[in-house]
């Protein structure tokens, strides 16, 4: 699997976002939050073990992974 395969892009549910910070802590590379709200840094990013982990520690299932 190449780079490419594995990138994927990351949906960020504004709605149920509380801006806690959570991503954005694990996963400096990827998420950051401005105003309030979790903001992905690219389109599509790499799959990588933080993201998968910054996905799954939302503490309102804000985010979700799309291939
Ligand atoms: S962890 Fe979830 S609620 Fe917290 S800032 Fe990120 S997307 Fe928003």
């Amino acid at each position: 699997m190449n780079e490419l395969d594995n990138e994927v892009h990351v949906d960020v549910d504004t709605n149920a976002c509380v801006g806690s910070g959570t991503c954005a802590m694990i996963d400096p590379e990827h998420f950051s939050v401005v105003d309030g709200k979790a903001q992905v840094v690219a389109e599509r990013v790499p799959a990588t073990e933080d993201l998968e982990d910054a996905v799954a520690d939302c503490p309102v299932q804000a985010l979700s992974v799309k291939r």
